[in-house]
């Protein structure tokens, strides 16, 4: 079976959306990652830290779902990263109302010794620097997939430059890609991206799909036509942890099985939208996300025949 190594923030949100709020509930880009990928039969490994102030019914949930935390650092005396968002009424953008690194400003990761050969490695949304230092530790992945956030392009834009060198796939959003490269084209970002080092490039446009850039390849997935969308806190990550739990699981990294993976992932990521925060990945069944597959199948399958043209 594969080994999948995940990092990323294991996090506190208190999220705000047009339907409601909550406070402080369990997020962070690995948690979601994680999640998401534990629908494939891959071994799966969390590195992060956490606080004191990180409840143990949340380290369960994580292992419940077949997900390896010797990698979660537990910090004595300190506190969980903590993250606060309110969605605009397009529920495509938000703003970031507090972001609190606290035991995050000083982890230094440490990859357990039966993850250093993980096939896959998605680097999940935290700082460059951690990234940086998980991939100095891993010997000799298939692939390696960066995600990140304008957070870091603001704040750490050297580092993650250096980051960005050294993986395969990158994904990210489509205002990200934007501000990253300075180009409003999608397709001119993706290739200005393609300079920079990730072979594969996946734009993810929310409720308007994701785009897989290779060379002078695209491939575009819809997002599936919700008829409720209630949080998409977590959609880029989940679709993330789809993606790489896909490749993992069939072992296969061409472009043509990464259009699967786009597919998965975006499957994934239309159930985490459905309730506020984790809820809805928690007690998501294989069986739910098959007969989803198929909708997307007949969302976007159709045969023309192709006529002569007309004269007139
Ligand atoms: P997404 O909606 O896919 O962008 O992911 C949202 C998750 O990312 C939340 O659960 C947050 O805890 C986490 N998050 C927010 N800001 C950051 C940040 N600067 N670095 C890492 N994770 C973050």
């Amino acid at each position: 079976m594969s080994k999948l190594l995940i990092v990323g923030t294991v996090a506190f949100d208190a999220i705000e959306t047009p339907f409601g709020k909550t406070d402080k509930i369990l997020g962070g880009a690995a948690t979601y990652i994680g999640l998401s990928a534990s629908q494939f039969n891959v071994k799966s490994a969390i590195v992060s830290v956490v606080g004191e102030d990180f409840p143990q019914e949340h380290m369960d949930l994580l292992t419940n779902h077949g997900i390896d935390i010797q990698g979660l650092e537990i910090v004595k005396g300190g506190k969980t990263f903590f993250w606060s968002g309110k969605y605009h009424n397009d529920l495509n953008t938000r703003d970031t109302l507090d972001t609190q690194l606290n035991v995050l400003a000083d982890f230094n990761p440490v990859v357990p010794e039966d993850f250093k050969d993980s096939e896959i490695v998605m680097l999940g949304n935290l700082h460059p620097l951690v990234q940086l230092s998980v991939l100095e530790q891993v010997t000799n992945p298939k692939l390696v997939v960066l995600d990140t956030m304008n957070f870091w392009m603001d704040n750490a834009l050297e580092d993650l430059k250096k980051v960005i060198s050294k993986v395969d796939v990158i994904t990210i959003n489509d205002e990200e890609a934007r501000q990253l490269t300075e180009e409003h084209s999608l397709v001119r970002a993706a290739r200005k991206i393609e300079k920079m080092g990730p072979k594969y490039v996946v734009i993810k446009k929310g409720e308007h799909g994701a785009l897989l850039f290779h060379k002078d390849q695209i491939f575009f997935a819809p997002a599936l036509p919700l008829e409720e969308v209630f949080d998409p806190t977590g959609a880029g990550d989940t679709f993330a942890g789809g993606f790489t739990g896909y490749l993992a699981q069939s072992e296969d990294i061409s472009f043509e099985n990464m259009k699967n993976a786009v597919i998965y992932g975006s499957s994934l990521a239309s159930f985490c939208v459905e309730k506020f925060g984790t809820e809805r990945m928690e007690s998501l069944k294989h069986p739910e996300l098959e007969s989803r597959l198929q909708e997307f199948q007949s969302l976007t399958q159709f045969d023309i025949e192709l006529t002569p043209t007309k004269t007139l």
